[in-house]
């Protein structure tokens, strides 16, 4: 059941909370927090209290800056590792302008526009998303490494798996806080774990991936471990993606599933999926949104290079797993989790339903290994390449008018100054690469 605005000042007084959190992310997803006592609650709720938008990251300037914060109720849960007595809750809220109206910068409200849309069209997304993650210890100086002294791998067990303890009690605070853990799990490189959890409506999802990063790094802090979601830390074993299991209801019944269809994939499944494969390109700017999200995206670690789509392998860019009836899902590979959840969800539901809404039909699925074969046997299926940088990735989402009416004006304008400046202070870098490269040869 939702909560209502009555229930959140029923709960933080039965559960002695102090303090609150009202939080949203910036247009890069990152997230932002003020603090209030329980006294201002009232006031918050009422969407009453004011904050400095000039001051958020892609927000407004200085002309414009005041902004408004409304909780969602629904959002409230108290944080576990915090003490009892004077405890802190958090709420998630949505960003308003001084005349009412919503904030179109809000990356919240991005997403609710994109859900709306596909509440028209009769459907409701639902994704499960499997981000991975590193834990790497920390120097004398309390400074961050990409050093772990973990050698396990896939599925292994202690003792080599030294972060278990740190991802056990991960895994017991998300539930305290409501998540529903599906599995957790040591990842193929050293160091690396995911932890999954239930599949839900869209919103809800984006609001957990920004609880769960926030989550897991506090947990690891506490164990002297650093986690992080940054897609590719070590050259050479395998990156932290983000996968993005996607489903469509209409009427609560399973919009992708066709008993009577080959391999049981309805029209809307493929629409779907040929939409995702159409808008792959410029949806790719948003969902892997760093100069770092690009060193992940190479061959051979489990990573998508080439857009295909499969029911077997792991090589395309979307695999259908196996399982059927209200489980049927399409699953995105290529997202990594430096992405903002709200905007990578809202474009690749974008994307979805104008395959849907144009009938755009897939290629056939491509069940042989795609890394396997030569160029010109790539060229006569079709099978496409990922932008293979920022700045490739970002040149498609300029192209790709759908993509940005789902972004808006005004995140798509602050996002691509963003990420052009990005791009262009990494290029004009002179990296240690190309010192041992070049440094003695020239
Ligand atoms: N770590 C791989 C990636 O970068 C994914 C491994 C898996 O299939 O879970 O996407
Ligand atoms: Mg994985
Ligand atoms: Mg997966």
């Amino acid at each position: 059941a939702q909560l209502t605005n009555d229930d959140v000042r029923n709960l933080a007084k039965e559960m002695g909370v102090k303090f609150i959190r009202l939080q949203f992310t910036d247009i890069f997803g990152v997230l932002k927090n003020v603090s209030i006592t329980v006294e201002q609650l009232d006031k918050a709720l009422n969407g009453e209290l004011m904050f400095d938008g000039s001051s958020i990251e892609g927000f407004v300037r200085i002309e414009e800056s005041d902004m408004y914060l409304r909780p969602d109720p629904a959002t409230f849960v108290v944080f576990p590792w915090r003490p009892r007595d004077g405890g802190v809750a958090r709420l998630i809220c949505d960003i308003y302008n001084a005349d009412g109206t919503p904030f179109t910068g809000d990356p919240r409200y991005v997403l609710k526009r994109v859900v709306a849309e596909a509440g028209e069209m009769g459907y409701v997304m639902n994704v499960g998303p499997e981000a991975e993650f590193f834990l790497f210890h920390v120097d004398n100086d309390g400074r961050p490494t990409t050093v772990t002294h973990d050698r396990a791998g896939y599925f292994d067990l202690t003792p080599v798996d030294l972060g278990e303890d740190a991802r056990r009690d991960m895994v017991l605070t998300l539930e305290q806080m409501g998540f529903e853990i599906e599995a957790s799990h040591h990842e193929v490189a050293p160091g690396q774990h995911e932890i999954d959890f239930k599949y839900a409506d869209a919103l809800d999802t984006a609001d957990k991936v920004a609880t769960f990063k926030f989550v897991v790094r506090t947990i690891a802090q506490r164990h002297g471990l650093h986690a992080t979601f940054m897609p590719k830390p070590i050259f050479g074993i395998a990156g932290s993606g983000m996968h993005l299991n996607q489903s469509l209801t209409r009427n609560g019944m399973n919009a992708f599933y066709d008993p009577e269809a080959p391999q049981q994939l309805g029209e809307t499944a493929l629409y779907y999926i040929g939409g995702l494969l159409k808008h792959a390109r410029a949806i790719t700017a948003v969902t892997n949104p760093t100069v770092n999200s690009y060193k992940r995206l190479v061959s051979g670690y489990e990573a998508p290079v080439y857009m295909a789509w499969s029911s077997r392998n792991r090589s395309p860019l979307i695999r259908v797993p196996a399982k059927r009836g209200q489980s049927t899902r399409i699953e995105l590979r290529s997202p990594d989790p430096s992405c903002n959840p709200y905007l990578a969800l809202a474009v690749c539901l974008k994307a979805g339903l104008d395959g849907i809404k144009n009938r755009i039909q897939p290629p056939g699925p491509c069940d042989r290994n795609i890394y396997e074969m030569t160029e010109e046997e790539r060229a006569q299926l079709d099978i496409g390449c990922l932008p293979v940088n920022l700045h490739e990735a970002v040149r498609e989402l300029v192209k790709d008018g759908v993509i940005k009416e789902a972004l808006g004006p005004h995140v798509y304008n602050r996002f691509l100054e963003a990420k052009d400046i990005e791009w262009d202070r990494y290029r004009t870098q002179v990296h240690p690469w190309e010192l041992e490269e070049y440094l003695t040869k020239y």
